[in-house]
């Protein structure tokens, strides 16, 4: 399986010379394995180069999970080609109850106001299906399972299953306790932060919303976002292999990233790294 990166920054894109080298696309990630229809995750900034991609490879269909619908995972999706290429069939996975309130959340931004494009006029066979934590789906050949994370108006975790390989994709999400008690405190976890382990347990690979610095986590405790020692705590309780820290804070220039990176270059034994626009993880797999 590979995991590719084509987004990686939280709340806002930002281009610019202080973001050139680890990126300033929001939130956008591409999964693939052997030559199996293409999975993507989320549909911020970045999946405007990844459409492009995607329209000039042989596959005429993908499925697209969104984790929720702030706008910097959304930015992307009028911008995506698949949806305007005819015969391109783009299965359309959001947080809802149904499968027209799915497609309803869409329409809302795809209405002719916000976007010039309206839903209903989508070149492409454009199918929506509403996600609920705990619900397994197939997405194409992919086992993916949601769970809800903690963020205002609700998000959704993934963990992605093929080959024998496992991916957690968790993002947007404050901790799951508060400070002073859990992993992180070196305390036995609450209900809700074991269920988050058991979830990620043995992961291969978990790439986490590592927005804030502790501090200011500690600032911004309701506005959904993680830091990477909670992060490196929850997936070391989990037996993680690797950790990726993301959805960078827009205000983090390429020297904060660098820095964040020498941080955590040395830790052990959860290998912990930073998500870089464009980089592609090699994950294995039969
Ligand atoms: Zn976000
Ligand atoms: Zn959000």
């Amino acid at each position: 399986m590979q995991l590719t990166f084509w987004g990686v920054r939280g709340s806002i894109p930002t281009p610019g010379a202080d973001t050139r080298a680890w990126g300033g696309n929001s939130s956008c990630l591409e999964v693939r394995h052997a030559d199996w229809p293409p999975l993507v995750l989320d549909c911020g900034t970045g999946a405007r180069g990844l459409g492009f991609k995607l329209v000039a490879e042989h596959h005429r269909e993908l499925d697209l999970l969104f984790t929720h619908l702030h706008m910097d995972h959304v930015f992307g999706f009028p911008f995506f080609v698949p949806i305007y290429t005819p015969g391109y069939q783009v299965r359309v996975g959001v947080p809802a109850f149904s499968d027209d309130e799915a497609r309803e959340k869409l329409a809302r931004y795809l209405n002719g106001v916000y976007h010039p494009t309206r839903i209903r006029e989508l070149p492409a066979e454009v199918r929506f299906r509403a996600l609920r934590s705990g619900r397994t789906i197939q997405a194409g050949r992919f086992v993916v399972e949601p769970i809800s994370l903690t963020h205002p108006g609700g998000s959704l975790g993934y963990r992605i299953e093929a080959a024998g390989v496992r991916v957690g994709y968790i993002t947007d999400t404050a901790p799951f306790v508060p400070p002073g008690e859990g992993v992180m405190a070196g305390k036995a976890p609450p209900r809700a932060e074991q269920r988050i382990i058991d979830f990620l347990r043995g992961c291969d690979l978990v790439v986490y919303d590592t927005m804030y610095t502790r501090a200011e986590y500690l600032e911004k405790m309701t506005w959904g976002h993680s830091y990477p020692e909670y992060a490196v705590s929850l997936c070391e309780a989990a037996a993680v292999q690797h950790l990726v820290l993301f959805h960078h804070l827009p205000d983090a220039t390429d020297a904060d990233l660098d820095e964040r990176q020498e941080q955590w270059a040395r830790h052990t034994p959860l290998r912990v790294t930073l998500a870089r626009e464009g980089d592609t993880l090699d994950l294995g797999g039969q």
